[in-house]
């Protein structure tokens, strides 16, 4: 599952989509929040621009979305196996959330790059234009 090659690679060790050479992120920990969403120009190893278009990552809002609501899901049905009442399992989604967003934000970015660029086994860069 996490081979060199397949997206799930790529996504959870900070690599470049096209290569999985490079890193993707300047600093991989999600709790350095002032260095959070820096992100490298482009992949030191086969030149690829992580901003592919001005704005790029906004739609990366879109997959967040869909993290944050899996993850709520997932807190709900754990709080309703743990007997929590309504009102504690919203705290306990509230207070997740809080605690997971770093974490999803970080995810978000990635995933969202993966879905454009797919992995090139043994990448040369032939277009020097870039
Ligand atoms: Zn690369």
């Amino acid at each position: 599952m996490f081979k060199k090659g397949t997206k799930s690679y790529s996504i959870f060790n900070n690599k470049c989509p096209r290569c999985q050479n490079g890193d993707f992120y300047l600093d991989k920990n999600p709790l350095h929040l002032k260095k959070i969403l820096d992100i490298h120009e482009k992949c030191n190893t086969c030149d690829l621009h992580y901003m592919i278009e001005p704005s790029f990552y906004h739609g990366a809002m879109y997959v967040s979305y869909g993290l944050s609501v899996a993850t709520s899901i997932a807190i709900v049905i754990i709080a309703t196996l743990l007997g929590f009442s309504l009102i504690t399992s919203f705290i306990a989604v509230f207070v997740g959330l809080i605690v997971f967003t770093p974490f999803m934000l970080k995810l978000s970015r990635i995933i969202y790059i993966n879905m454009f660029v797919s992995y090139v086994k043994d990448f040369k860069n032939e277009d020097s234009d870039s």
